[in-house]
């Protein structure tokens, strides 16, 4: 997961016309055309995506065009269960396909206890503005700290983890294989290893 620095920030006239959707009618609004809701999803999706430099904020892996890279608006407390915080800002992050998907996220109930404003509630979940991330969740395994192996270390870490899947084995196999190729850069290889090492990773590119 990524500690994001600040969530997209709204025209405050348009968060008004937002606000004054009944709560009940918010989450079929969403996917709706008014003009509100359009500008809304679209400063979501283009200040996520450069607050978030192009990853995703759960898996951390870069956003794509294609299959489980795609790019998502994810309702940290989804809409579903939590229609008030629909159109608020800070309660969404950008994903991929396959941590906002079916498979994953989904309509997992993210609040250990709702209160009746956004702030004051308290999460399940690692909140990516509110929480400082490290504190509960780490990289493990290897004494390098390379960004691959997750593990939780708090009681939101371990939740999280666990319900977000973020230690599913492909996901830390994609980690690994973006870090080899940032590092290939740097720390050339023989070319005989190098060849080597391409081919195991194409091996793992069949198995997924
Ligand atoms: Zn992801």
């Amino acid at each position: 997961m990524i500690k994001l620095p600040r969530w997209a920030s709204i025209d405050p006239e348009v968060q008004k016309k937002l606000d004054a959707i009944s709560v009940d009618l918010r989450p079929k609004r969403w996917y709706g055309r008014a003009k509100a809701v359009v500008n809304f999803k679209d400063e979501i999706l283009i200040q996520g995506r450069l607050i978030q430099q192009e990853r995703c904020a759960w898996c951390t892996l870069p956003l794509g065009a294609e299959g489980r890279r795609t790019v998502h608006r994810d309702h940290i407390a989804p809409s579903s269960l939590y229609p008030q915080w629909t159109f608020v800002a800070k309660n969404l992050v950008i994903s991929c396909e396959y941590c906002n998907g079916l498979a994953v996220k989904s309509d997992i109930d993210t609040i250990k206890e709702l209160k009746h404003t956004y702030d004051d509630c308290e999460f399940h979940i690692v909140h990516p503005y509110d929480d400082e991330v490290e504190l509960h969740i780490q990289f493990d395994n290897d004494r390098d700290q390379l960004p691959v192996v997750i593990k939780g270390i708090s009681p939101k870490g371990l939740w999280t983890v666990r319900n977000m899947k973020l230690d599913d084995a492909g996901l830390a196999r994609e980690r690994a294989k973006e870090v080899f190729y940032e590092q290939r850069g740097q720390l050339r290889l023989p070319a005989q290893e190098e060849d080597l090492i391409v081919s195991a990773l194409d091996a793992m590119n069949v198995a997924l």
